[in-house]
């Protein structure tokens, strides 16, 4: 029931909503803002272009630079998509009689890697020291995806070691907020991650883990495991129990890892790690976010027969965000909270309960690339904002680039609903609310 006093903390949140969309940084920011959220409009409101644009920039990685337009063809033109047909066939015939395929395929990789720059920090660890950074906090993660041979994952965990040495140290008695901060994507590090052998798994995965975990504590740099398919969720919380219980790592307090609010579970997931933090003695930081891999999982789900673990509607996974976030308020100082959010709505509630609570030792994080505008406001508030900065060359890249364009480009997302241009204060209902108004 959504209650007066609802009602009322809905007027706050809004007020809040507003003054960080209203300070947003510089005149650059905001176009850049502006025209991203009209391309997302614009560029993939076409469903098939957009699929088949997807499974394009899938394979783009695999193929030869002059086969590019010879696939662009079979993904873009022959498929049924929206582009009308005289224009497919107009566009073909000019590429064809100027010889044009060469120069084709090189623009449309070197867009791609444009467009995938927005979003990636550098390719290598060893850029970092060239880069121009800005001062905000980052969690950096190496771009990588399921390793496929344990070669594979050697390399991705020499890399990682590799950015824990070029790193500088962190000085003692720094702002939390301001640490130096690694996520980590488990099942890239170890290929032997399975389901159905827990113990075995969890085993690996610490063998994997250990050595980071050493390096990192010897520079003061904060570890946050990343959280993946669900079927992974158990393997991945086990090994970080385990292991941060152990004599060497028992007392360090710079770990954390993830909750995923779209998972029906996610309530009972903060109590368990609410129950292992006061057991440890030392908090746990908890990365709070509404998951990435939705698709994925309904469709493994359907696939097994299996009840689905997400949520159903985007409306039930906003609520039970709110629920855990107040929860993991309530659950301070034996968990330390961070947000990871885009949504306007979701950082005003954040920041509405954070300040009720009086906390101010928490985090927003933010990816790379994205929702800059915001990024400004908050920091022109005075909240410090780490940014989840990924490292990596376009191959491994992908993945995580088609992940940020789903996102960007879900018609339920909160970015794309901006793009359509419509007013703050329907962006901002609560959840609950949009119970009574049936949206
Ligand atoms: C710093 C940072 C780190 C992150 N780390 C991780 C991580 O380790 N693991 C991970 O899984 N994700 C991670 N994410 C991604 C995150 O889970 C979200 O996918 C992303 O932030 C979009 O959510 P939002 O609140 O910004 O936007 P919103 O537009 O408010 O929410 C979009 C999200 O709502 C949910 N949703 C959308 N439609 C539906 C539906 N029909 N039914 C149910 N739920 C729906 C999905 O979770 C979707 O991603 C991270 C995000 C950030 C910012």
């Amino acid at each position: 029931m959504f209650t007066k006093q609802m009602q009322d903390d809905d007027k706050e949140i809004l007020s809040i909503a507003k003054t960080i969309d209203g300070s947003g940084g510089p005149w650059y920011q905001r176009f850049r803002f502006f025209i991203t959220s009209k391309t997302i409009h614009l560029g993939f409101r076409y469903p098939k272009l957009k699929l088949q644009t997807f499974k394009f920039i899938d394979v783009l990685p695999s193929l030869e630079s002059k086969n590019i337009y010879k696939y662009f063809k079979i993904y873009l033109f022959d498929e049924n998509t929206e582009i009308p047909t005289f224009l497919k066939s107009s566009i073909q015939f000019l590429i064809n009689i100027f010889f044009l395929d060469y120069i084709v395929s090189f623009l449309i990789l070197k867009i791609v890697k444009i467009f995938a720059k927005l979003f990636i920090l550098t390719d290598s660890p060893r850029n970092l020291e060239e880069i121009h950074l800005s001062t905000r906090p980052r969690t950096y993660d190496i771009l990588g995806e399921t390793a496929l041979s344990p070669r594979e994952a050697k390399e991705y965990l020499h890399q990682y070691s590799e950015l824990l040495k070029i790193l500088p140290e962190v000085p003692t008695g720094i702002n939390s907020k301001l640490r130096t901060n690694i996520s980590i994507k488990c099942s890239g590090i170890e290929t032997r991650l399975y389901p159905e052998a827990e113990e075995v798994s969890v085993r690996y995965l610490q063998d994997a883990l250990r050595p980071i975990l050493r390096l990192a504590m010897t520079k003061g740099i904060g570890i946050n495991l990343d959280m993946e398919q669900y079927d992974l969720k158990a393997i991945i919380s086990r090994s970080a129990m385990d292991l941060f219980l152990e004599p060497e790592f028992q007392f360090y307090p710079h770990f954390g890892i993830v909750v995923q609010s779209y998972l029906k579970s996610s309530k009972e997931d903060l109590g368990v790690w609410k129950e292992y933090a006061k057991l440890r003695t030392v908090p746990i930081t908890i990365r709070l976010v509404k998951g990435a891999y939705l698709e994925f999982e309904r469709i493994k789900a359907e696939e097994r027969g299996w009840t689905s673990p997400v949520f159903e509607t985007k409306k039930e996974t906003d609520i039970k965000f709110e629920e855990n976030v107040l929860f993991l308020l309530e659950s301070y100082p034996y968990l330390r909270p961070a947000f990871g959010t885009h949504n306007l709505r979701s950082l005003s509630y954040i920041l509405y309960h954070t300040k009720r609570k009086n906390i101010s030792d928490f985090e927003i994080q933010m990816l790379y690339g994205m929702a800059g505008k915001y990024k400004f406001g908050l920091e022109s508030m005075g909240i410090i904002v780490r940014e989840y900065s990924p490292i990596g060359a376009l191959l491994p890249g992908m993945a995580y680039l088609i992940r940020r364009l789903l996102e960007n480009t879900s018609n339920q997302g909160f970015l794309y609903q901006m793009s359509l241009g419509k007013n703050l204060d329907s962006l901002i209902m609560s959840p609950q609310e949009e119970n009574l108004h049936g949206i």
